[in-house]
Parts: C-alpha cells; structure tokens; sequence
C-alpha cells in the first residue's frame, strides 16, 4: 500500500524538508498548521493547507483529534510526525493506525519500549548495549533511590523517563542536593511531560555525545555511521557532525553493531538514531537513549552517505522493503551542522523572534541550507527557535570547517538576532580545529568568549 497523499504533523524547516522529499516521490502533501503558522514556507509548498487551532500547540500540532479530521477530510493515506511535537508518542501512532493511515516511523509498540528511556535501557542491556551505571527501572521509593545513588557514586543524573530536547536532566552533587532535587523533578516531568517517572544514572564526565543513525523495515536493520554532538548547551546540540574525528574505526564498528543489533532486537520500522556517551580515554562506550524518529542533524549523515533519509522513511513505511545492504551503505568526506536559532548570542541566547527583513543565503559546492525562512517571513514567538540548518560537506574535516566559515559569511539574516556569530567564533576556535571537546566543553568555552560574543 504506497503512499500517494501525505500529511505533515510538523512545522518549521523539518516540514519543508518532508514535502521535499515527498515531491520528488511524486507524493501530494498536506500541511496542517496553526493559526500563526498560516503564511510559512511549508504552507506555501504544500499542495494543501488545513489549519487545525490556535498557535499554542497543545491546542493544534499536539491536537490529536485536529491532524485526524484534517487527513480525512483531505483523503491523506499517510502521516509524518516530524521530531518534537508527536513525534515520539506511542499513542498517536496508534491512532493514526487505527484511523486506516500510515504512521511514517515505528509501530507504536516499539515507540513504547524505545521512546521511554528507561524501557530503552533494559532493551539495550537485554541486547547486550552497555549502559550507564544507574537504576534498573524507575524509581519511586525515596529510600530506595537514595541507596542507588551512594552504591553508583555523586555526582549523578537525575533524568525523567519521558524527557526530551534537553528537558527533564538534573545534577546532584551530593546527598543533600539529591533529596531536595528528587521531588522537584518528579513534579517537573510530570507537569512538561505528564509523566513523573525518573531514573538515575551516573555522570560519565568528559564524555562525547556520539549517535548511531540506523533504517529499519521492521525485519532487517542497516546503519548509517555514527554522527558525533558533543557541542552542547543545556544539553542541547549546537553542532553536529560525521563522522566522529575521533572513533577509532575497531570502536565504530562495534558500535555501529550494537545499534544495529537493538533496533533488530524491537523489529524498528522507520529511520531511527541510538544515542551513546563515548569516552575517548577507555574507548567505552554506553547507550544512553533512542529517538524513534527522525533527528534534527540527519543531513551530515546524508551528506556522508549520499542516502536521502527521508525518502527511505517514506518508502519503507509505505511498505517497501529496505533499500540497502549494509555493504552498499559507504561513507565520503566529512559534513558538519550547525543550528541558526532565532536567538541572541549576546543576551544569554534569549529567544529573538521577529520579521526577516532580508535574507542572504550561503550556496555553493557542498553547501546546502534547510530552512523555512524567506523575506517577510514572521518568526512566530510561540515555537522553538530554529530557523534553519547549515551543512556543509568537504573531502576532509579541516576543509569542513573552512567551507563552514565561508558558508558562515555569506549568509545574511536581516532583521533578526541568530546564533551565527556563535558559529563563526566556533568555526575559527582552535580546539574545535582539534576536535578537542566533550560534552561539558561549550559552556564554559562560552563563559570565557561571552565578550566576543557581545554585539
Ligand atoms: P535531536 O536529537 O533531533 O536534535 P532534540 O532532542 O534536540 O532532537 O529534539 C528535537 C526537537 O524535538 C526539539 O524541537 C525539541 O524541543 C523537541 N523534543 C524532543 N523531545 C521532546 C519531548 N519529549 N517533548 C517535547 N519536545 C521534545
Ligand atoms: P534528551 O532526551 O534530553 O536528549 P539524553 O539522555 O539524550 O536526553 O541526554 C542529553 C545530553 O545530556 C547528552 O547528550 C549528554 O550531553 C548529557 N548526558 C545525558 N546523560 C548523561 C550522563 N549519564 N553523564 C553525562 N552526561 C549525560
Ligand atoms: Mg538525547
């Protein structure tokens, strides 16, 4: 059962990315969006537009009922979840099912066991994937959580079942910090993620952020190699790469392997990524969760591979058995990407929503640019603040970054702050020239650049 009509539970350029990709499949699109979403890009692209509610997006991108009136009224055979919003809620993949539709990503069962971090922990053990020293499973005795902590050693993790995007992550140092942060983040979760559920984990300090990207038809799993985002702020990825400078290529396989191995062991269905902290020093590795979707920095991998993500997704889901072999799956070159926020460098990255004034885009060889940006365009105020994605590709790493600070300097968004500023200092540090960081690396970096920061 091909897809023919497809509609995007999305917005923002990974919405502009799925109606690409579904054009050129020869797939019609709808797009539904809020009420402040009426004028973007992806709107304009699609074949079809419905407006499901108002702009706070529990009352239209998280409005269940909404997106499944909006497919049957347009006759849309297919729905895809974009990353964020319901993209990794078991329940909704099921009601798109249960509606007669095709979910773009994983059957709800396997979103059930992987999109919650700690059943994703006990797969990955039961699949042989080392984990971070922590809890077996939630934690809901007081007592008992206090007993893990000392047994795995301060500092540690505090982290909800259910978080995401950086969210629902606390540090205690110490016994006394544990107990009073225990509460405070059950009562956080439960409130952003309606979930309270916590599990606690050991810091692994120095730690590199190192992903697997891997497809699935649901019988055989290939991967993609790895990408490495260790550049973070607020655990949140700045800028994103592949391959990893550093893995050694014995390490890449047996990590590849292991990623492989548990998207087999759920029958993953869909494009997926196995997040793992790396230390260079051990060489060990520890799953620490999978997004059962698609991620924000899947172009490097494109770029490296030459395979176009979205279309297997789209493919696969529609029923077509995976494309590839692991043989055929070859990486080239290096690609990095940074994020281009709709925030001020200069003022802690608050948020900078406002009108594009004028719009310079960077092109050229290897240089490619996913935005939903055009002139006049309004940024809305009540979404997440990326406004685009720069990638580029070169034959190495260090051609990378000079391509990335060539790219940096062509374009031009009037009329906003961004994060460029950021990325230009980043692109001419010599550390990261070195691939010399981990995951606690950016913070204090931007503590001591703040004043070149400062416009
Ligand atoms: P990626 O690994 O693709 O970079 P992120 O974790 O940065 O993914 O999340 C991508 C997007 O999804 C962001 O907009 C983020 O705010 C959102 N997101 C991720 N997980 C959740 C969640 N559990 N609840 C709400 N939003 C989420
Ligand atoms: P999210 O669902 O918000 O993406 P993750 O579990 O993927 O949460 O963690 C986000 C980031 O937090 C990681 O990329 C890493 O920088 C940091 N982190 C998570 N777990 C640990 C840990 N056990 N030790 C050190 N850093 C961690
Ligand atoms: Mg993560």
């Amino acid at each position: 059962m091909a897809i023919t009509k497809l509609l995007i539970a999305n917005r923002g350029e990974i919405a502009v990315r799925i109606i690409r990709a579904a054009k050129e499949l020869g797939i019609r699109t709808v797009q539904v969006h809020s009420a402040a979403d009426a004028e973007s890009l992806a709107v304009k692209m699609a074949d079809e537009a419905v407006n499901i509610g108002p702009p706070h997006a529990a009352k239209s991108y998280l409005n269940v009922l909404n997106i499944l009136e909006a497919a049957k009224v347009t006759g849309a055979d297919a729905v895809h979840p974009g990353y964020g919003f319901l993209a990794e809620n078991a329940a909704f993949a099921d009601a798109v099912e249960a509606a007669g539709l095709i979910f773009v990503g994983p059957k709800g069962d396997a979103i059930r066991v992987m999109g919650d971090k700690v059943a994703a922990r006990v797969a990955a053990e039961a699949a042989g994937v080392p984990v971070v020293p922590g809890s077996d499973g939630r934690i809901d005795d007081p007592e008992q959580a206090k007993a893990i902590a000392l047994a795995i050693g301060f500092p540690v993790m505090i982290k909800a079942a259910a978080g995401g995007g950086g969210r629902g992550i606390r540090i205690a140092h110490d016994m006394h910090e544990f107990e009073t942060l225990m509460p405070q983040a059950s009562a956080e979760a439960k409130a952003a993620f309606g979930d309270g559920g916590l599990y606690i984990e050991k810091v692994i300090e120095k730690a590199r952020h190192i992903e697997v990207q891997i497809l699935g038809d649901g019988r055989r799993a290939i991967h993609c190699f790895e990408r490495e985002c260790s550049l973070q702020r607020r655990r949140q990825k700045v800028w994103e790469e592949a391959p990893s400078a550093v893995l050694p290529q014995d390490v890449r396989d047996k990590l590849c392997a292991s990623a492989v191995a548990l998207a087999e062991a759920v029958n993953y269905r869909g494009a997926g990524t196995l997040e793992y902290l790396y230390d260079d020093e051990t060489q060990h590795f520890y799953f620490i969760e999978m997004n059962t979707r698609i991620q924000v920095e899947h172009p490097v991998t494109e770029m490296i591979t030459g395979i176009d993500l979205l279309r297997e997704m789209i493919l696969i889901c529609g029923g077509e058995p995976l494309r590839y072999t692991q043989d055929q799956v070859r990486m080239k070159g290096h690609a990095i990407e940074v994020r281009i926020n709709a925030e001020d460098p200069a003022k802690n990255f608050m948020p900078a929503p406002g009108t594009v004034t004028s719009l310079r885009l960077p092109g050229g060889p290897g240089t490619r640019f996913d935005t939903m940006l055009y002139q006049g365009y309004q940024v809305p105020p009540f979404y997440d603040s990326l406004l685009g994605k720069l990638i580029v590709w070169d034959e190495t790493r260090e051609r990378a970054i000079t391509r990335m600070r060539r790219a940096l300097d062509e374009l031009e968004v009037g009329g906003l702050q961004t994060t460029k500023p950021l990325h230009q200092l980043l692109a001419t540090d010599e550390s990261v020239a070195r691939a010399d960081f981990h995951t606690r690396w950016l913070e204090p970096w931007l503590e001591a650049n703040a004043h070149k920061l400062s416009s």
